[in-house]
């Protein structure tokens, strides 16, 4: 195996090549294949000079380890950035990267569709340090044009939503911040940069509940924050003033399922494929939402901008009463009930949606069921749910 830590020059690797090999430096750990799992705090000089010498790698177990470093390096390369930093939640990333773009006094603007903790940390802790959040439909271009004709320090973009599947105008939108002045951020976490990389496309900060397809296996929270050098230097000041920090065995095991990301994405998509076309089909269901279906919602913008799709779609029942619904979800045997998404094992949630929207209210008649298709056998998971259509339907 190569050594990744020699100088010679390499030539430029695939994605699906760098996923599986970067982060590896086998020669520095004796030749054992994976980086060691490095639990720290104290680290060690040989005398006074050289522990005051600045820019040493690493000085403090805050400060990072060669575990930490072998994910930031494959998170780096993945999202096309120059700097990651890892944070001890999905959530976490969301408000640090926030929290190091605004100060008192400022205004931000963010998707109505926003992951409903985020949304709480905008109207709780911003909103309590002097930061004003605006949430605006992002499917409106008008209203985010006429939003941004006030003073913005940040956008927040979140694509498609993790419950109601928006797309957005990413590209556009980002060139709209741009050119207010405004740093925008994105919550990438359905698409992951395998199928979508914000930076390619206008976006400042790209953030990724890593909890869900990085790690993979229901096992771990973890988020991540990559950007470009100079903006994610203030991140990096943020989350030090912050103390954050993530345990090494996390980290590890995030990085043990990045090297099957590539994989498991394309089972995931093939599975979801296939589930969303047989949902289609269902006169009980009143609509597919999962963008990557043909005459879906968003369908368009998603053919435009996205390389593929994960394994996370909703579906929704109209003029039902909602214990109908609540008789769907518990009529699955295979699908788990309970929250999160990402891992290997398929998950049904029934959404209430019914307060946390502003710009745009959801219909209060149309009830969304979301489902994370996992790595199950497809056919295994239909005959499931067409066992809980016919519970609840008949
Ligand atoms: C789960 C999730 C998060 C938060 O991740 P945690 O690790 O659970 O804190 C953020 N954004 C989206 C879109 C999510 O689905």
């Amino acid at each position: 195996m190569s050594d990744d830590s020699k100088d010679a020059p390499r030539k430029a690797l695939r994605r699906a090549t760098n996923i599986v090999r970067t982060g590896l430096k086998p020669m520095e750990y004796h030749g054992f294949v994976n980086p060691p799992v490095v639990h720290a705090s104290t680290v060690l000089f040989p005398d006074v000079d050289t522990m005051a010498r600045k820019g040493q790698r690493y000085t403090y177990g805050r400060s990072g380890t060669p575990t930490t470093d072998a994910l930031t390096d494959i998170v780096n390369e993945l999202e096309g950035a120059d700097a990651t930093v890892l944070a001890p939640t999905g959530l976490a990333a969301c408000t640090v990267a926030l929290a190091a773009v605004v100060k008192s006094g400022d205004h931000i603007l963010v998707v109505d569709n926003i992951y409903h903790p985020t949304r709480a940390f905008c109207d709780g802790f911003l909103s309590r340090y002097g930061v004003t959040t605006h949430y605006v439909d992002g499917q409106d271009l008008d209203a985010v044009e006429t939003a941004l004709t006030r003073p913005i320090a940040a956008v927040f973009l979140e694509t498609p939503g993790s419950l109601t599947f928006e797309m957005i105008d990413v590209p556009k939108i980002a060139e709209m911040a741009r050119a207010a002045g405004a740093v925008t951020l994105m919550d990438n976490t359905w698409a992951t940069p395998i199928y979508f990389q914000p930076l390619a496309h206008g976006v400042d900060l790209s953030i990724q509940a890593a909890t869900k397809y990085f790690a993979g296996h229901s096992d771990l929270l973890l988020g991540t924050i990559a950007g470009k050098a100079e903006l994610m230097a203030k991140v990096r000041k943020c989350w030090d003033e912050w103390g954050l920090h993530v345990g090494p065995d996390d980290v590890f095991l995030t990085l043990r399922g990045m090297r099957t990301l590539d994989v498991r994405l394309e089972r995931h998509q093939r599975n979801t494929r296939l589930v969303s076309e047989w949902l289609s089909a269902r006169k009980e269901v009143a609509q597919v939402l999962y963008p990557a279906l043909p005459g879906a919602p968003g369908h368009a913008l998603w053919a435009r901008d996205f390389k593929g799709a994960t394994g996370l779609m909703g579906i929704t029942f109209k003029d039902v009463p909602r214990d109908k619904v609540k008789a769907f979800v518990n009529g699955l045997g295979l699908f788990g009930i309970g929250a999160s998404w990402g891992g290997f094992e398929s998950l049904a949630t029934l959404a209430s949606l019914g307060s946390i929207r502003t710009a745009k209210p959801w219909p209060r008649d149309e009830h969304v069921v979301r489902l994370n298709i996992g790595l199950e056998d497809p056919q295994d998971l239909i005959e499931d749910l067409e066992g809980g259509l016919t519970a609840a339907f008949g």
